[in-house]
């Protein structure tokens, strides 16, 4: 078995993964934070998760993978003012606080499956598991590195760093946070970098729990320690987030988890690096306008270009989102798809591939072992199709699925729709146009398309629920 490779924060290095348990992996993903769509850059994440979870699966790891979901306690501030992220929603749309979260979860979730993102083994949300966050402050507590007022529990940072000691992940000091971050000081916390575990005296929040200190809430930092010690246990292999993650959620997750359980939080703290702009500008929510998937669609681009456009890049790679990279993309996906419904019977019942898709197999996983190098993997997937064209031998079936597995195109199902829909080849293309056509609004070129198929003797049927029906007329 070939090692796999990946770079470590922790480390600041590419480091041969070693699981604590093999063949199982825990992995522990940063969720969102249900109160608004999530936007092309919090999909690219997830993306970036499911291709690490895939290579690790096609390593022959067993991934437990573990998603939380915050539904509370997340402020407008990352640190710990403002005003709770949910309930800002929910007062704008006049909702309660869960219709929110379930709304945009939904949401999230419709997403993912549109691009392919496996789910994870656990769904977490934060509001289902309070005694779980109670009973990790109650050990930070005993630990001596937490301290009650009335206003809150907070988590004594200046005792848990002692002298000046940089972050372990952020490897900044204290002061270089805080020239970075806006900090709102309570006149309750014995320094301005104490962040709050719970929540009291806020009468105003629509979500309260009764704790040992008083009714309140619980802080964003602490839901995701508790969480994923409740399904990984204490030390978790592979911890997942964004970059913007790492001085301060990360580096407290860090703090509060070790100073209650005094072993390694995480092995390995893998962050990815955010899809940017046309102009170079980071998409973010604070940025105003923010693209979605649905304007992606919009465009006529399939959701799982958007798969493909982000596998051309490093994870930990700033990725810049443009109209040409998505075009590209969608090529990519319809080269392939075009090979899944030409590719002869005979070649998909072969149980041997040709032997020159072997050097194929051995590159492919040396991308991916090679610290997740996406780009080059679909590179080789894509140079072996082109080989299978150019030498006129299709008998690569067995090792495209592989590659598939990684890629998450569904190139099985592709193939076996164009079986059984006995649709030829350049009829299906006529469709992906007209779906296509559709998809961007261009109801011109869809009914001129419609007509070309209807001269070629195809029915066309637009159904109210969104789906269409092509099938060749009787005479
Ligand atoms: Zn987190």
């Amino acid at each position: 078995m070939k090692p796999f490779f990946i770079y470590n924060t922790l480390s600041r290095s590419v480091e041969k993964f070693l699981p604590q348990h093999p063949p199982e992996v825990s992995l522990y993903s940063c969720g969102p934070t249900v109160y608004l769509p999530q936007h092309l850059g919090n999909l690219r994440a997830y993306l970036c998760w499911d291709f690490l979870r895939r290579a690790l699966e096609y390593n022959g790891y067993t991934v437990r993978h573990v998603i939380n979901v915050t539904d509370v306690g997340h402020m407008t501030s990352d640190q710990d003012a403002g005003e709770d992220k949910i309930e800002k929603t929910a007062r704008e749309q006049h909702k309660s606080p869960l219709e929110v979260a379930d709304f945009y979860l939904k949401l999230f979730q419709d997403d993912l499956a549109a691009i392919h993102v496996e789910p994870p083994l656990v769904w977490c949300r934060a509001t289902e598991h309070i005694d779980a966050m109670i009973e990790l402050i109650e050990r930070i507590i005993a630990a001596g590195m937490a301290y009650v007022t009335p206003s809150g529990v907070y988590f004594d940072v200046e005792k848990y760093r002692g002298e000046n000691r940089a972050g372990r992940l952020s490897r900044q000091s204290l002061d270089e946070q805080n020239a970075a971050q806006r900090l709102e000081h309570s006149a309750d916390k014995k320094s301005p970098h104490d962040f709050a575990l719970w929540v009291l005296a806020q009468p105003h929040h629509l979500m309260q729990w009764d704790s040992p200190w008083g009714r309140g809430y619980p802080g964003w930092h602490i839901e995701c320690s508790a969480m994923s010690m409740k399904y990984l246990g204490e030390t978790i292999d592979i911890h997942t987030g964004g970059m913007d993650h790492i001085p301060i959620h990360h580096e407290n997750e860090i703090a509060q988890s070790e100073s209650a359980t005094h072993h390694p939080f995480v092995r390995y703290f893998v962050h990815n690096a955010f899809l940017t702009g046309k102009e170079g500008a980071k998409i973010s929510k604070s940025a105003g306008k923010f693209p979605l998937l649905s304007d992606v669609i919009a465009m006529g681009i399939d959701p799982l270009a958007f798969r493909i456009f982000c596998m051309g890049a490093k994870y930990r790679s700033e990725l810049a989102l443009s109209d040409d990279g998505l075009r590209a993309a969608q090529s990519n996906l319809d080269y392939f798809r075009e090979f899944a419904r030409s590719i002869p019977a005979g070649a998909v019942s072969n149980s041997s591939d040709a032997e020159f898709s072997c050097e194929y197999r051995e590159r492919f996983l040396d991308a991916l072992n090679n610290d997740l190098n996406t780009p080059q993997a679909l590179a080789v997937a894509l140079e072996l199709v082109a080989e299978a064209y150019r030498r006129g031998d299709y008998n690569i079936w067995n090792t495209l699925g592989a590659f598939d597995r990684v890629l998450g195109l569904g190139l099985a199902e592709t193939q076996t729709a164009a079986a059984n829909s006995a649709i030829p080849v350049e009829i299906q293309a006529l469709i992906d146009a007209r779906t296509a056509a559709r998809k961007s609004r261009d109801f011109k070129r869809a009914d001129q398309l419609r007509a070309d198929l209807e001269a070629r003797g195809y029915e066309v049927k637009d159904n109210r629920d969104g789906t269409t029906v092509y099938q060749l007329r009787h005479a």
